[in-house]
């Protein structure tokens, strides 16, 4: 698959919205300011695809990109945890990537963005509650890695890794950072086992 030839589809305010239900995709998910827009960024080559998740009106909305010519997809969920989310636009989100997640045929498996100095915040946890019921292979992506010293990083890595490994073993974690450029051929090789199975 190759991973830079990643071109925005469409976008989608709601699960009837999305595109045919064909082929094979894989979610990006994670609270916002989780590094979600810079690792999609940085394992397409591609420093300006998820900008466009980010332009007034599209942070809501579920972002679907082609990959190799529209054979796959990588759909960029809605950023969640903001501050002061009110209750509306709590329920809408859940709502929408509710019926997303439990509907979607073509979705093959669910990247989890977490920021490796905050790991596994109650919406970590609904996710990966879901990925376990649901069967769906989850990949948590421990993001910044570059913020701690390598000791630290590691013990992170090994704590959550063992963590999922005992509740599912479709379940997995990795470190990662687009600032140093870590982890991306282990993410780029996940996605491509989960979309190609
Ligand atoms: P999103 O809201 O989840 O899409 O998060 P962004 O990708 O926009 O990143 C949020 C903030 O974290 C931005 O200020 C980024 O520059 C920063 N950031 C993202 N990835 C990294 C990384 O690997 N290392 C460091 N040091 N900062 C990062």
């Amino acid at each position: 698959i190759k991973y830079d030839s990643a071109e925005f589809m469409t976008s989608a305010a709601k699960y009837s919205q999305c595109p045919a239900d064909i082929g094979s995709e894989v979610a990006f998910a994670g609270r916002s300011n989780a590094g979600k827009s810079s690792a999609m960024n940085t394992i397409t080559r591609n420093s300006k695809l998820a900008r466009i998740s980010k332009t007034p009106g599209r942070t809501q909305l579920l972002n679907f990109f082609t990959l190799s010519g529209g054979e796959y997809r990588l759909v960029d969920l809605p950023g969640y945890g903001f501050a002061k989310v009110n209750k509306n636009m709590k329920a809408d989100w859940e709502e929408n990537i509710g019926e997303y997640m439990a509907e979607r045929l073509s979705l093959k498996g669910v990247v989890l963005l977490m920021d490796i100095r905050h790991p596994l915040t109650e919406f970590d946890r609904m996710m990966i509650d879901w990925a376990v019921t649901a069967e769906m292979p989850l990949r948590a992506v421990l993001t910044k890695s570059d913020k701690l010293k390598k000791g630290p990083a590691k013990s992170t890595y090994l704590k959550v890794q063992a963590e999922l490994q005992s509740k599912a073993p479709w379940l997995s974690a990795q470190m990662f950072s687009s600032l140093k450029k870590e982890g991306v051929p282990e993410l780029n090789q996940w996605i491509t086992e989960q979309l190609t199975d």
